[in-house]
């Protein structure tokens, strides 16, 4: 899994940091910052409810 996380389109809504805080952070202006972008196994069904929860479909994977 490889993650792309789009700051143009991010609002900072967060829920992408409260759902995988192992993966998403939030820079000092709230946009977010990934942590990782080539997740653990663990943290992986995580990533995938982040896709779904962000209101601006700001993260997309990459499941190969
Ligand atoms: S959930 Fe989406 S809008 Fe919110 S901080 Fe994460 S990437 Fe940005």
């Amino acid at each position: 899994m490889h993650i792309t996380a789009d700051r143009g389109r991010c609002v900072g809504a967060a829920q992408c940091v409260l759902v995988a805080p192992a993966v998403f952070d939030q820079d000092e202006e709230g946009l977010v910052a990934p942590v990782t972008v080539d997740p653990a196994g663990a943290d992986r069904p995580a990533v995938r409810q982040a896709v779904h929860l962000c209101p601006s479909s700001a993260i997309r994977i990459d499941e190969e």
